[in-house]
């Protein structure tokens, strides 16, 4: 059977190229989905609820204009994000696939693609997945990235791509957890706030604040999952090499500078026969007070009204930049988004389509794009997509005028 637009992957960018190459009416579109449904990490994403877009990115209005189209109310927290008004993942993919079936896309699912070999001379692709074969006009990669492989995606686009000619560049799992040298095992589902820099052989490279989430290997959280995507090796460095050039530093205490804080221990130290671990009492959680306080080197349990000046900077120094060396970046499992891929000189920006084969589209994560966390890597895939699914559909119809 001849296909004119074939789509490989039911995810986010897949979906939204489907609806829109179909909302043209040059032509069937048929996606093909690995999973037995489409959609899967959509509805995963922002913990069920789907961060789909932030109003800080070019985009945001489009794509909020295309969610309306399909019946999906939104509202935007203080942040720029913006969500579901049910704030129900599966309900952005509800929209989706039913505008997807009511403009006749057709949908395999339980369907991996495993080859598309360019059909000599006449143009168009033929499609292999396991237990069949299609023909198709246009082809779309917009199988994803790495990340989340539980949710379908375990890389197989950059083998496709590759084989097609396509460069892919370093991939590395992003937006997730950091592993450190040091055991936090103590600390483990403590929670606090902090400002927290990543630095590199001592320099910062990166910060940001917010909540930080103890485990006993390492942290989590939106910030460190942020700083997740400036730990990069250098050409030639091996992990273990590259990881052990990287420190955590958290400083609890970002509203007051050195010498407020100072200022803040000694009053405390005043404070009716607080022991010196307390000190920290209410600026941190009381887990997290007492390890601050073994690994500052004072002696829990004794008065912090007999401390010395040296010690009571002991005490400021740990507040302010407690450090933790690196050992590991949590995996491909826990990560939400992949670093690297196909590079953007080898796409039409415009298009998306392929400048090294005609016919050949790409949308989404599978591109060398990753954004922070806040709705801005789903932004990318429907903005992608949608170019993707308009220039394939109006690619059929200049064919055959
Ligand atoms: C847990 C989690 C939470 C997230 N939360 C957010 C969020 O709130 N906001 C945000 O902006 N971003 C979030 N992200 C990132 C965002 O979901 C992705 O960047 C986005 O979904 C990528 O879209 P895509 O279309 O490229 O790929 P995907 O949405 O991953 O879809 C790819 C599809 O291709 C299918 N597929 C793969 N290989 C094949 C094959 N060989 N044959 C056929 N089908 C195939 C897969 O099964 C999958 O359905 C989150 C990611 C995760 C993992």
């Amino acid at each position: 059977m001849m296909i004119d637009i074939c789509i490989i992957g039911g995810g986010a960018s897949g979906l939204a190229a489907a609806v829109s190459a179909a909302e043209q009416k040059q032509g069937r579109v048929l996606i093909l989905e690995k999973k037995q449904m489409p959609g899967k990490k959509i509805a995963a994403s922002g913990n069920g609820r789907c961060n789909l877009t932030n109003r800080k990115c070019s985009g945001a209005l489009e794509t909020l204009d295309f969610f309306a189209s399909l019946g999906v109310f939104t509202y935007t927290d203080g942040e720029g994000r913006v969500y579901p008004n049910s704030n129900q993942a599966k309900d952005v993919v509800y929209a989706l696939v039913r505008a997807a079936k009511s403009l006749g896309v057709e949908l395999k699912t339980e369907c991996t693609v495993e080859k598309i070999l360019p059909l000599s001379g006449r143009g168009g692709f033929q499609v292999r997945y396991k237990g069949g074969t299609l023909e198709a006009k246009k082809v779309l990669l917009a199988c994803g990235g790495k990340a989340g492989p539980q949710l379908g995606t375990s890389g197989d686009g950059y083998g496709l791509a590759k084989a097609l000619g396509h460069k892919v560049t370093r991939l590395a799992p992003i937006l997730t957890g950091l592993e450190t040298r040091e055991n936090l095992k103590q600390l483990k589902g403590v929670r606090a706030m902090a400002r927290v820099g990543l630095r590199k052989d001592g320099k910062l490279m990166a910060e940001e604040t917010g909540e930080v989430q103890f485990n006993e290997d390492g942290i989590s959280g939106i910030c460190v999952m942020n700083l997740s995507r400036q730990v990069k090796l250098e050409p030639g460095e091996t992990f273990a090499e590259g990881i052990a050039r990287y420190q955590i530093c958290f400083d609890f205490l970002p509203e007051m500078d050195w010498e407020e804080t100072i200022v803040l221990l000694h009053r405390r130290q005043n404070i009716m026969e607080l022991a010196v671990e307390d000190l920290f009492l209410s600026i941190v959680p009381s887990k997290l007070k007492q390890v601050l306080a073994e690994k500052s080197g004072l002696a829990c349990g004794t008065q912090a009204a007999l401390l010395s000046e040296g010690e009571v900077e002991s005490a400021a120094r740990i507040l302010k930049s407690w450090t933790l060396s690196l050992s590991g970046v949590k995996g491909w499992n826990y990560a939400q988004c992949t670093s690297g891929g196909i590079p953007f000189g080898e796409v039409n920006g415009d298009t998306m389509e392929s400048q090294l084969i005609p016919g050949l589209y790409f949308s989404g994560e599978i591109l060398d794009f990753d954004g922070p966390c806040g709705g801005f890597n789903l932004q990318h895939a429907w903005e992608t997509g949608r170019k993707a699914g308009k220039a394939m559909a109006n690619a059929i119809s200049n064919s055959s005028d």
